[in-house]
């Protein structure tokens, strides 16, 4: 059975759409502060778990987030990890996903829940969609089995579905279903009851206690491949000072032009240690650079495979890996393996 009972819960509000609520004397629409949380969202008070708030200040559009942030947010679930069940983050929706992903990297050895969630609608406003999304992120938090975190993974709660954070994309701007994640199923389906895919969920078999990680290297790049595009776009990326890492989005199964001036610009950038992993344009599915000569091609210059890995957690990946100081090799190494679910590795 799933207890909820006496479950203590950190909810860190970062900013966007969520946190505004309409001002009465005004009618416009302002942050709200969160230390008042439980005046303005009064249904919380009928949830078995004691509520303790943080907020940025200010709190900031998602657009604003960047890899410093991302520490803040360690820092606050690091310092706070032994006096709380769960931790709700509360953040804008552009940039939820990539949040997500870093923190998947950045929790090592996570063992209680780590749940994003936004809305599409503040939530002062009739018809939002935060209260739900808010209350049931407080719930699944707080949920646990025999004493214990039944989801201790980075997630995003969002509308009907409970999702690995480093699976995630938005996927659209106006439904309340903004997000999706294709490559792997839901961890739980939220309707009139909250059901958790056990099976699919991560737990920390190591014992070992949390390991915060604080370094994360920005000199990473998304290079987005497109019919037309130019050698001196290519070469203009792939020779920016102190490049580390790129993510390049192919099309299809992990395709890209086979013209010899691209496939040159590659290979060079390869040789001088920069780590370039192929990733699919498409929103699901998977590259798999052996299918046609185009990716047998891009195979050649030492371009990786990202799997089924998604922009996002590929980016934010590298940024990790290359935050530790890590070699060439074992960057590529890593990149190819699965650390926290974030890729399947085909058998
Ligand atoms: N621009 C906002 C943000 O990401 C949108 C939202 O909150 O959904 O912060």
């Amino acid at each position: 059975m799933t207890e909820t009972s006496k479950s203590s819960v950190l909810l860190i509000y970062t900013g966007g759409t969520i946190g505004m609520i309409e001002n009465p004397e005004t009618g416009t629409l302002e942050s709200f502060n969160f230390h008042h949380l439980l005046d303005n969202v009064p249904e919380l008070k009928r949830l078995n778990s004691t509520i303790s708030t943080i907020q940025f200040d200010p709190p900031i559009d998602s657009s604003d987030m960047d890899p410093e942030k991302w520490v803040d947010l360690v820092h606050i679930i690091s310092e706070n990890y032994n006096y709380f069940d769960g931790f709700v983050i509360l953040h804008g929706t552009d940039t939820m996903s990539y949040t997500a992903s870093a923190l998947s990297f950045m929790l090592e050895n996570l063992d209680k829940p780590v749940i994003l969630t936004g809305s599409q609608l503040p939530i002062g406003v009739l018809r939002t969609d935060g209260k739900e999304n808010l209350i049931t992120a407080i719930e699944i938090a707080a949920a646990k089995e025999n004493g214990k975190a039944v989801v201790p993974e980075v997630c995003i709660l969002f509308e009907n579905f409970l999702m690995r954070g480093n699976r995630t994309k938005k996927i659209n701007a106006e439904n309340f279903n903004a997000f999706r994640s294709q490559n792997y199923p839901p961890l739980a389906r939220v309707g009139i009851h909250i059901k958790y895919d056990t099976h699919l969920i991560l737990h920390n078999s190591t014992n070992r206690p949390l390991r915060p990680h604080y370094l994360m290297d920005p000199n990473v790049v998304v290079l987005k491949i497109f019919p037309g595009i130019t050698p001196q776009t290519v070469n203009a990326i792939l020779n920016i000072p102190d490049l580390k890492g790129v993510v390049m989005e192919t099309f299809g199964s992990g395709n890209a032009m086979t013209k010899q001036w691209f496939l040159n610009a590659l290979k060079n950038a390869v040789d001088r240690g920069i780590v370039i992993v192929n990733v699919t344009q498409c929103t699901g599915g998977s590259v798999q650079m052996g299918i046609y000569e185009t990716g047998n091609k891009l195979s050649e210059t030492g371009v990786i495979s990202g799997f089924d890995i998604t922009t996002e957690a590929a980016l934010t990946k590298l940024m990790f890996l290359f935050g530790h100081s890590m070699s060439v090799s074992d960057v590529e190494g890593h990149m190819k393996a699965t650390l926290v679910g974030e890729i399947t590795i085909p058998q």
